[in-house]
């Protein structure tokens, strides 16, 4: 089983949870119609990596996202996360109207920096997330269309979450491809103060 590291400790997380169209700019930027209840897919364990590689087959798109990590049932811990993804396949499959595992749900589609213990008010993070120095993703908790508590309430309808389970809340505008040697860089911030920041060199 993959792992993720919360505050030192590794915790292996049976999924991951992930929002789909979740901020208004993105949601244009892909010409995707507006949701009136959250998109919904998964990711299992088997996503989770350390490193970024890059298939020689299709692009990978980045899509930076503020992750939460689950236990009982409440939210624990918060890091950065990138939801790696195959757009032209996405794009492939979703214009045939089928599901977009393939290119959501493969391995190494999902990236985490430390989780950090969190139980603050949730309204004040935001993420910055920097390929080769350049500001590329900004977005904040503010800025979600649906917020944790219609999220927890949505995803728990269908889905039971288990202690170390992780929810990906969605991207803001701004993803495209990774190329080979660019150096990515994600923060996560609650208001000014910087909580955890990550990086990786794509191979
Ligand atoms: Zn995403």
């Amino acid at each position: 089983m993959q792992h993720v590291s919360l505050a030192g400790q590794a915790i292996q997380p049976s999924k991951i949870i992930c929002v789909g169209r979740n901020y208004v700019d993105h949601v244009k930027e892909l010409e995707n119609e507006m949701p009136d209840e959250p998109v919904i897919f998964l990711k299992p364990n088997s996503t989770i990596a350390d490193s970024i590689y890059l298939p020689s087959d299709e692009a990978l798109h980045y899509e930076a996202e503020l992750c939460f990590l689950i236990k009982s049932g409440q939210i624990a811990a918060v890091a950065f996360g990138l939801d790696l993804t195959k757009r032209a396949l996405q794009t492939k499959l979703k214009n045939k109207g089928l599901p977009w595992e393939r290119a959501k749900a493969f391995d190494g589609s999902a990236l985490f920096s430390e989780f950090i213990p969190f139980e603050d008010s949730l309204s004040a993070l935001r993420l910055e997330f920097f390929v080769n120095d350049k500001l590329t993703q900004a977005g904040s908790y503010l800025q979600m269309i649906f917020k944790m508590d219609r999220l927890l309430e949505t995803i728990s309808a269908d889905f039971s979450l288990q202690d170390g389970d992780i929810i990906m809340s969605g991207t803001p505008k701004g993803v495209g491809p990774i190329n080979a040697g660019d150096k990515l860089y994600g923060k996560v911030f609650t208001g000014d103060n910087l909580l955890v920041k990550k990086s990786w060199l794509a191979e």
